[in-house]
């Protein structure tokens, strides 16, 4: 896919990739060779009609590849840019056992990208109302998916979202120059004409409880808050000025434009010309890198603990950040933080690590090496080694199971919760897991919901 130049890029927040042209896409999709047995479909998590969606797109009708799409995947054009194919479908492409996989994903994104440029996003077809009234708690991907179908089954639908804004970690989290917020934003926008009512700046469990939502009229309640707590590396300096958790650094970023202060009043540390770490390997840790890189770092560091081998963010930007001149700090572990005498953070000791067995995780254990610590300056750092649950919802819920990792516990094939007409779905349930685990959920809980609407004893 054409790309824009690394160096003009690590400079702006324009989107990296840039899409396929018609003749690109056409051409991808010839390579499709239409398998009876489309083992793609298994891959993906809201089994999408991967082989005819494709047909369509070799066959130029650009607009209904988007509509074949949109039967199983409300938010094409934002899975599209951030799903992990290379997992998922294109993992299992027959085509791939021999060359390269069809770029399902890039498809996916071209047909919405197309439909949205050309018409308009097409609004689906609502059956009659049914009279029954459902809270979705959260508005992210969970929240949407969940949304979509059971407004399109005819219930009423009101989103509660503590934020002020729609999307959870897609508005918030992911950086512009992977998704661009106009595309959230159009997509969000086909619920709100399907009839999907919004309610921002509400925090469940403060505003109002799960159980005075129920008292409130709402037949059924899908919690779907996702895992916005940051963990930290509790180690000493960590409160010093400059360093942040990811989540605060992306939001202040994303969802309150930082790097247009003071047109936006909501400032983050000035990295121009100074040095940043950013401890963690996953896809937060990327978009927190490659953000610092944007809002001018001389120097901006992944810091890891492991290999690159065991990293788990995406393959793809991986190789982004490195184009854009990221180095990679591997196999060294966070041991301390350095301030000065004003409390401002200067460096970082670091100490070196090798690797062991694998681990619960399946990947190798880092082992510290005895005696090989040594420092780096830095003048802010950002961690990014995940997060967890949020505890409002367990404290203000009674009759809601919790796991000890303060996830909620959820049949995995209906969503349904210890608590009678509450479902729960995305990384509230999995801990953090990805946008189309998370949509899969909300529309597991949306057929389980519409069954419980219709047979509630
Ligand atoms: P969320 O997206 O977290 O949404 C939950 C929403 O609930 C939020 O808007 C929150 O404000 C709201 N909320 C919380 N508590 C309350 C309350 N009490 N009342 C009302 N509202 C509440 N996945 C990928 O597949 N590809 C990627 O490239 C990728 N990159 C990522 C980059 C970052 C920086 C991060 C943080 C995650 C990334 N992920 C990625 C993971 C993916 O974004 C999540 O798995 C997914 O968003 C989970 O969806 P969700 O709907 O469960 O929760």
């Amino acid at each position: 896919m054409p790309e824009q130049d690394p160096l003009e890029r690590s400079r702006n927040f324009f989107e990296v990739n840039l899409g396929f042209t018609e003749e690109l896409a056409k051409t991808e999709a010839l390579r499709c060779i239409q398998c009876p047995k489309p083992v793609c479909v298994e891959g993906c998590p809201v089994n999408i009609k991967i082989k005819d969606f494709i047909a369509l797109i070799a066959d130029g009708k650009f607009a209904e590849a988007a509509s074949k799409i949109k039967e199983d995947n409300i938010l094409p054009a934002i899975c599209g840019r951030v799903c992990p194919q290379e997992e998922q479908c294109e993992a299992m492409c027959v085509v791939g056992k021999k060359n390269e996989p069809v770029a399902i994903g890039r498809l996916e994104r071209f047909a919405a990208d197309y439909e949205r440029i050309h018409f308009g996003i097409k609004i689906p077809e609502i059956k009659k109302k049914t009279g029954k009234k459902v809270a979705v708690v959260g508005s992210g991907p969970a929240g949407l998916s969940c949304a979509g179908d059971l407004i399109k089954m005819g219930h009423d639908v009101t989103v509660f979202e503590a934020l002020h804004d729609l999307g959870g970690v897609l508005i918030y989290g992911i950086p512009e120059f992977r998704l661009p917020k106009e595309i959230v934003k159009a997509e969000v926008e086909v619920l709100k004409k399907l009839g999907v009512e919004f309610q921002t700046n509400f925090i469940v469990g403060l505003t109002d409880t799960i159980d005075e939502l129920m008292q409130n009229g709402y037949d059924s309640v899908f919690i779907a808050v996702g895992a916005g707590l940051p963990y930290f590396l509790n180690i000493e300096g960590e409160n010093l000025i400059g360093v942040y958790s990811s989540n605060e650094f992306l939001t202040r970023v994303n969802l309150m434009k930082a790097y247009r202060f003071p047109e936006f009043d909501t400032p983050v540390f000035d990295c121009t010309n100074k040095n940043v770490a950013v401890f963690g390997g996953g896809n937060t840790a990327m978009d927190a890198v490659r953000t610092s890189k944007r809002l001018g770092a001389k120097n901006a560091y992944i810091i890891y603990r492991r290999s690159e081998i065991e990293m788990p963010a995406r393959k793809e930007e991986v190789h982004h950040a490195k184009e854009e001149g990221i180095e990679f700090i591997m196999l060294s572990n966070p041991v301390k933080f350095i301030g000065d005498e004003n409390g401002w953070l200067k460096g970082v000791v670091l100490q070196r690590m090798e690797l062991g067995e694998p681990d619960a995780s399946g990947r190798r254990r880092p082992l510290p090496v005895k005696g090989s610590e040594y420092t780096i300056d830095i003048d802010m750092a950002v961690v990014a080694v995940g997060n967890g649950s949020n505890p409002i919802i367990q404290k203000t819920t009674s009759g809601l199971n919790f796991n000890k990792r303060g996830n909620i516990e959820a049949d995995e094939n209906t969503m349904a919760t210890s608590k009678k007409g509450v479902f729960a779905g995305g990384d509230i349930v999995t801990g953090g897991a990805t946008v189309i685990l998370a949509m899969g959920a909300g529309r597991k809980a949306a057929a389980a919901i519409n069954e419980y609407l219709n047979n509630p004893a």
